[in-house]
């Protein structure tokens, strides 16, 4: 039933049981961490907690596959545990990848201080402009490592020219789609092979767990499965249940942040102590034409140079009232953070600067308040600097 609707439909009813839990309206919670033998003849369909299999994991993966169109999917502990184990499923010892050059913190460290211990070599493309590409290609090449929205100057990379080139090429794709969650962009629809979330972000929306998915067709799933299985980076069914609860809302949350933080940016580009803002909505974005083509909405993030010194960054921060100051993203409540002293403070200087991210860098995460009241809170922070 579930392909045939669309998605806010979906993230209400996909995967729900079909003959409810002793008539339970909402997924109970099965807190069971093992579950009768059923005479299963394979060790990955024992019913266990840490396999990814109990009532509450199959409800989560029934309904993230139906999100995004796709045969299968797989909740993790955490985005790293759908990263990590995604990528050690497809890459051994000797292959090698390519990968944007402006990554999450916590997969560029993976990339660059795990994997050359495992003998797995990464090769770093700009993943907007396909020119480059082919000469990093090697008979080893594996696959391909992108993400929708890049963070903290949210370019959308040239996703279509990545699908075309890792067919061409024979390459596997795998994108980190979290910035844009399955209401703005639905990567195995567009040709990418896995869809990898953290969603401790939009997916779950309420800042109170930490949890990822793994997204694609039934083959690829269950081999990142089996990986995950005995690598053991499983969701809890606690924080499976606070997901699913989380996730229903999903289309109604990112709908408010895809208009609020576009209100956000156009209101920043308008102040007169406003250096530079980064939104792929504003038509002064490099990303603007292939954010309209590719995306159905720009997300809630924004970033933004003040006109000034770092200290007037601190100073502007300082007198914000509605946001929190802090790292992570894609919550119902409305973020501030110097990317420079959380999220990207393992790059070196040298690094940061190549990658176009400034010292005085702002990066808001926008949540469901009324816009009318943050864009208040920032303009009269602002006038204090
Ligand atoms: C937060 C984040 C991750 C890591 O997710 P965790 O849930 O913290 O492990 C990966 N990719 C992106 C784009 C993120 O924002």
């Amino acid at each position: 039933m579930s392909n045939k609707h669309q998605l806010n439909t979906k993230l209400i009813h996909a995967g729900e049981p079909e003959k409810r839990y002793g008539g339970a309206v909402s997924m109970p919670i099965f807190q069971s961490s093992t579950f009768e033998f059923g005479g299963q003849t394979d060790y990955h369909d024992l019913q266990y907690i840490r396999l990814n299999n109990t009532p509450n994991h199959i409800v989560l993966h029934e309904k993230l596959a139906a999100l995004e169109g796709a045969e299968a999917a797989l909740v993790t502990a955490s985005g790293m545990a759908a990263i990590s184990a995604s990528l050690l499923t497809f890459l051994k010892s000797g292959d090698h990848f390519l990968a944007h050059e402006s990554l999450y913190g916590g997969t560029h460290d993976l990339i660059n201080k795990d994997f050359p211990d495992l003998g797995i070599e990464c090769d770093f493309i700009d993943g907007c402009d396909p020119n480059g590409w082919e000469e990093k290609l090697r008979s080893e090449t594996k696959l391909i490592y992108v993400e929708t929205i890049t963070n903290p100057l949210l370019d959308v990379l040239d996703l279509n020219a990545v699908v075309d080139f890792a067919k061409k090429n024979n390459l596997l794709s795998l994108i980190d789609n979290t910035f844009a969650s399955p209401v703005n962009y639905r990567p195995i629809e567009n040709g990418f092979d896995l869809s990898l979330h953290s969603a401790t972000k939009y997916l779950n929306g309420h800042t109170d767990i930490v949890a990822g998915a793994v997204i694609g067709s039934k083959e690829l799933v269950t081999q990142v499965r089996h990986k995950l299985n005995h690598l053991g980076g499983s969701l809890d069914p606690n924080a499976c249940f606070l997901m699913h609860r989380g996730i229903k809302t999903l289309g109604l949350r990112m709908e408010r942040q895809n208009y609020n933080s576009f209100e956000v940016a156009k209101f920043l580009e308008n102040h007169p102590r406003v250096a530079r803002v980064n939104h792929p909505g504003l038509e002064s974005s490099d990303s603007h034409d292939r954010a309209n083509e590719l995306l159905d909405g720009t997300s809630g993030m924004v970033s933004f140079e003040i006109d000034g010194s770092i200290e007037d960054a601190n100073l502007f921060m300082s007198h914000l009232n509605l946001f929190i100051n802090t790292a992570s993203l894609g919550g119902v409540e409305s973020l501030v953070t110097r990317p420079v002293q959380t999220s990207h403070s393992g790059m070196a200087p040298e690094e940061r600067l190549a990658a176009g991210i400034q010292d005085e860098l702002i990066r808001l995460s926008i949540g469901i308040e009324d816009a009318e009241d943050l864009i208040a809170d920032l303009g009269q922070a602002l006038e204090k600097i």
